[in-house]
This record gives C-alpha cells, sequence and structure tokens, in this order.
C-alpha cells in the first residue's frame, strides 16, 4: 500500500531525490549516535527545497511523522525515527557559497561543518563553532541543535554565526528569516536554532564568519586529582583569561583515549586540560596549573606537533564508547565557578558504583560530558545507570547548571525537562511547538514526552 504512495510521490520530486525502502543496506539510518533506535516506513534523500516541500505535504497527506537527518551525529536521539516516521534525509543537499565581502558563507542544510571551515580558510575566512564531531556533522544539524564545540569558549557557539534561515513549514510552505528577510518583526531565527526538527525544516543557512584567527600554543597538564584540574579551569577563567580551547579529561576518560592511541604525556594522570592559548596567556596559565599542582606541562607553539596531542581528544568519544557494552552520555553545564564541585562530584559517583563513570568536556564552558558504562544491558545495569543519571542531574541543577550544554534534548533527556523548566515556562515551551507544529508531523515524541 505504501509502496503505491511512495511511487506517486517519486513523480513529484526531483531526479536526484531517491526513496528507499529495502533498508539492508542502510542500517545507520535506524539510528544517531545514542543506543536508541528506531524503524521508518521510507528513507527519502531530498536534493531540493521543493522535494522537502513534496515530502511534507505528502506526510500531512497520509498521516506521516517526518523526523529529518542530517549526519546522524546526534547524542540526544533527535534524528532517530519512531512510530513509523518518513526519515527525510538532508545529506544530499550540501551547496555552499561563500561570499567575501560580506563575509558571509551561505549553506544549504547537508553541508559538513568542516567543509565550511576548510573552504573559508581558503579564503582567508573563519568559521568558528567546531563540534567534535565536524568532520561527519552537517550545520543544518548544528543549527538544529545549537551544537557547541571546541573553540566554542572563545568565539561562540553555533547561534552566534546564524545570520539567516530558510526552512520548509509543516504545511509545506518555505519561509526565511534574518538576512534572507531584512523586515521587522518576531526574531525566528532564534526560535529554530536548537529546535531539534520540531518546528521547520531547514533548507539553507546564512553564517557569519569572521577574519583567519592564527593558532595558538598548545599546552598539555596533567594532574594527580581530577578536582585540582577542574580547579584550574575555573582558576583560569576567573583569572579573566579567555583560552581559544579548554578542554577537560577525567583519568579514566584519558586510560579509554590512551587504549585506543597511546599518548605518553598521559601516563598516570587523574585529570587533565588541553589548552589552546594565545601565546601572552600561556605562562599565566602555567602559573595557575603549577598552584594547583599539576604533575606535568606540555608545551607546544609549533601547531604542526601538536597534533599528536589533540588525538587524545579527538579519540575520545569512540575510545569511551568502546569501552562499554552500553554507553549513555548525559552532557551537563555548570556555571564556571562550580565546575570543580561538579567534576568532585562525579568522581564520588564513580566511586560508589559498580558502574565506570567518567567524565571529559568543553570545560572552559563549564560543560561536563558525563558517560555512564555498563559491561551489560541488563536491568540490573540499566536500572543503575539511569539511578546515576538523576543523581547528576538533580546535582547539576542544584549547581544552577543545565541538562544539556550542547546535545539536545531529543528523546533522551525528555523525561528530564521538568527538573530545569517550571510548569509555566514547559507549557509555554509547547505552545509555540503547537503553532508551527499543529499536527504534530514534526518529529513528534522529541524534546516533550507525550503526556507532559
Ligand atoms: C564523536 C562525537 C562528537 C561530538 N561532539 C560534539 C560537540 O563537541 N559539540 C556538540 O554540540 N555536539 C557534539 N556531538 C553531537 C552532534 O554531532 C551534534 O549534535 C551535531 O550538531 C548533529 O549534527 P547531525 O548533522 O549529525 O544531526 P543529526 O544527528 O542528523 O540530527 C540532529 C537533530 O537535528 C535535526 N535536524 C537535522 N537536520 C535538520 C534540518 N535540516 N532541519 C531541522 N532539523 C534538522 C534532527 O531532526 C535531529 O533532531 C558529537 C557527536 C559525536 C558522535
Amino acid at each position: 500500500m505504501i509502496q503505491s504512495k511512495l511511487l506517486e510521490l517519486q513523480k513529484s520530486l526531483s531526479e536526484n531525490a531517491e526513496i528507499i525502502t529495502d533498508f539492508s543496506t542502510h542500517q545507520e539510518y535506524m539510528h544517531d549516535a545514542t543506543i536508541e533506535t528506531g524503524i521508518p516506513s521510507a528513507i527519502i534523500f531530498a536534493q531540493t527545497e521543493t522535494d522537502i516541500q513534496h515530502v511534507v505535504l505528502f506526510c500531512r497527506q497520509h498521516s506521516f511523522p517526518l523526523t529529518v537527518r542530517g549526519a546522524g551525529t546526534g547524542l540526544s536521539g533527535g534524528a532517530v525515527p519512531k512510530d513509523g516516521a518518513i526519515l527525510l534525509s538532508v545529506e544530499r543537499m550540501n551547496y555552499l557559497t561563500i561570499d567575501t565581502d560580506t563575509k558571509i558563507a551561505y549553506a544549504q542544510t547537508g553541508v559538513i561543518t568542516k567543509t565550511i571551515i576548510d573552504e573559508a580558510l581558503k579564503v582567508n575566512l573563519f568559521y568558528p563553532p567546531d563540534p567534535a564531531s565536524f568532520a561527519e556533522s552537517t550545520i543544518g544539524g548544528n543549527v538544529a541543535e545549537n551544537a557547541g564545540g571546541l573553540k566554542c569558549v572563545k568565539y561562540g557557539v553555533t547561534r552566534d554565526y546564524v545570520l539567516g534561515i530558510k526552512a520548509v513549514t509543516e504545511d509545506g510552505k518555505l519561509i526565511s528569516t534574518g538576512i534572507y528577510n531584512k523586515k521587522p518583526g518576531f526574531n525566528f531565527n532564534e526560535l529554530f536554532i536548537g529546535s531539534e526538527g520540531t518546528l521547520v525544516i531547514i533548507t539553507d543557512i546564512a553564517l557569519k564568519l569572521v577574519a583567519k584567527q592564527n593558532q595558538g600554543e598548545t599546552i598539555l597538564i596533567s594532574f594527580s586529582k581530577a578536582s585540582d584540574a577542574a580547579q584550574t579551569v575555573a582558576d583560569i577563567r576567573h583569572a579573566g583569561i579567555t583560552p581559544i580551547v579548554l578542554e577537560f579529561l577525567d583519568g579514566d576518560a584519558a586510560d579509554c583515549s590512551n587504549q585506543y592511541e597511546k599518548i605518553d604525556s598521559l601516563v598516570n594522570a587523574a585529570g587533565i586540560l588541553l589548552i589552546e592559548s594565545e601565546q601572552k596567556d600561556s605562562d599565566e596559565i602555567e602559573q595557575l596549573a603549577k598552584n594547583n599542582k599539576c604533575i606535568f606541562i606540555q608545551r607546544e607553539p609549533d601547531s604542526s606537533k601538536a597534533d599528536t596531542l589533540w588525538k587524545v581528544r579527538r579519540n575520545l568519544s569512540k575510545a569511551v564508547k568502546e569501552m562499554a557494552k552500553i554507553r549513555i552520555n548525559e552532557d551537563v553545564a555548570v556555571p564556571i565557578s562550580k565546575f570543580p564541585v561538579l567534576v568532585a562530584f562525579v568522581a564520588e559517583m564513580n566511586k560508589n558504583t559498580t558502574l565506570r563513570i567518567n567524565s571529559f568536556g568543553h570545560a572552559g564552558d563549564g560543560n561536563l560530558h558525563v558517560n555512564f558504562l555498563a559491561k551489560t544491558d541488563s536491568k540490573e545495569e540499566t536500572e543503575a545507570i539511569e539511578e546515576q543519571i538523576v543523581k547528576l542531574l538533580e546535582k547539576t541543577i542544584e549547581l544552577g547548571g543545565t541538562l544539556s550544554g550542547e546535545h539536545g534534548i531529543g528523546l533522551a533527556k525528555k523525561k528530564y525537562l521538568h527538573m530545569e523548566f517550571d510548569s509555566a515556562t514547559l507549557e509555554a515551551m509547547k505552545k509555540v511547538n503547537a503553532v508551527f507544529n499543529s499536527s504534530s508531523l514534526l518529529n513528534p515524541g522529541k524534546i516533550f514526552q507525550k503526556q507532559q
């Protein structure tokens, strides 16, 4: 039955658009980077914004939910097709042009983040937001999640670079915001950034570029206590220093990375900071680390040689994932002064559980990715993870932090949303969703619990 409907749809799509119903060679489309999975009714690869409009109208007419997928690197389950959704892949919409006069990149939603960074560098410009997944993630996915990244401590997150958005609404209309539509009125840009595919389908994004920056000095600092590393993070920021990158890894996360690919400097460290700093700040950073009893410092001004050091960070997510049958990653963030308290709390949690719990993150922004690892997917271990996650989230909120520093809510965190937002605010968010998504067509069941 669906086949005949899809055949009809195929006729209205552009030549290179594709509809897949045999998923045997498309298993990766059943999940993102979480443990969530779902089977779609069909996968549709769009090539143009008109394709998207046709797919939306098709879903409306035949009552299919619609989930958009960029690269599927999401860490909150947002791109996982649930309830027989049509999975709309936008990865083939990858046209990019850069206007060097105005320093604006015009990207279709499926352009890979790294492509924007690389193409901008070729014309002496710079696109700073660099999620660790930047070699795979799409710019549309970054906007839909308001992605952060390593350099965001200095330069800001994706939101700070979005000048305009073109998008398809639930009724198949094309709308534009920001510089695509220079008129007064509501700031839809802000609304659509971080909306996780629940308000509109983004087709195009205009991005602010800045002048190319000089590479800073890389500093790797090891500590015998994770809390000393975390205290150094707070001290660096308190001293008014804003490094280009300020990453934290606890000892166990570092061990995972070291097992994945050996880096000698990491041996015996319980806490590590990986920093890219402007030359003028490096001595002060070193002194602050010494004040907190660091045990090892390596400074590498030559960026080509620093690459080995950055491997430890780049390998982390995959390395940690490989260490366990189940890995749940929570991406909490707290005010920077509370970062040492959070790190100490995670270390204490790890001591008092049979699970393996480790952490790393964009510490300069107060972000901490806490990983809960289990050897089996048994009921006992799953429940133990759940129990520890609730403890972590409660502590985060108590410290004035947030449940998601950058990965979004999606499926993974929706049941905890009430911990962060009061009921009036949650209600207001749902009302906005009801305006743009009145027929619950766009990514239903993401962000909000159905009964909330
Ligand atoms: C190894 C690794 C490292 C990571 N590091 C970081 C990091 O440093 N910082 C960070 O913020 N995140 C990080 N992430 C998470 C993830 O990469 C980001 O959330 C990224 O922005 C997702 O992009 P994507 O193209 O893969 O989106 P997807 O996973 O495909 O989708 C994510 C969400 O966006 C929606 N979406 C996608 N395209 C559109 C569109 N065109 N219109 C409307 N909605 C859309 C989807 O429906 C879904 O809800 C990491 C992930 C991995 C696996």
